[in-house]
């Protein structure tokens, strides 16, 4: 099953001061982003501390743990083949960058770490804006892209609610800590790979 793919999907606000809640368009997000919108509730600009963020609509179907395991989910990746189980990341350094790394015990360590991220999956709007984000902010211009569309396991253990984005300031999130034992898949909201955070990667 596919979910109604929509670019211009309305976000819904919370303010962080005075709780209001309320639905938006991706232009007022465009103008409350450059200063010229405010809170309904209470005046807050963007600029503040508190200020409104994008949060889950009660009604996204995504919050149902047996809608998750039935739709198509994506990811774009420069991966010809991902995910690989036997995925090395420091195959493809050199032999100086592993000496600055201080050397082959933390370059496998290093490696160790990079195994454990989490994969990201998510709405096809947010696989498409994350490609082009990359295509925009980081190296990857010239790069191949690939997508990957994908499907839950129906037995997989979903856990309980939704989280604000966990990803550390490079993007990656590491397993363990967001999924407990048993669990094999948590929903967040992601704040920086989509324009005003796209549920759901
Ligand atoms: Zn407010």
């Amino acid at each position: 099953m596919e979910r109604w793919i929509d670019f211009s999907r309305d976000r819904r606000m919370l303010c962080g001061a005075c709780g209001h809640q309320w639905r938006v368009d991706l232009d007022w997000i465009d103008r409350w982003e450059r200063g010229g919108e405010k809170c309904p509730g209470c005046g807050l600009t963007c600029e503040h501390e508190d200020a409104p963020r994008v949060t889950v609509d009660p009604d996204e179907p995504a919050l149902d743990d047996d809608w998750v395991v039935t739709v198509s989910w994506y990811h774009t990746s420069t991966q010809p083949d991902w995910p690989r189980r036997d995925f090395d990341p420091a195959a493809v350094l050199t032999a100086e960058t592993r000496m600055r790394m201080g050397g082959d015990e933390r370059v496998a360590a290093w490696a160790a770490r990079q195994r454990a991220k989490a994969l990201h999956i998510g709405t096809y709007e947010a696989a498409v804006h994350n490609m082009l984000r990359r295509i925009r902010d980081q190296a990857d211009r010239g790069n191949q892209f690939y997508l990957y569309r994908v499907h839950l396991r129906p037995s997989v253990v979903v856990r309980e609610g939704w989280l604000v984005d966990p990803s550390d300031f490079v993007g990656d999130v590491v397993l363990d800590e967001v999924c407990p034992p048993g669990v094999g898949v948590a929903r967040y909201l992601n704040y920086h790979e989509t324009p005003a955070g796209s549920p759901w990667r």
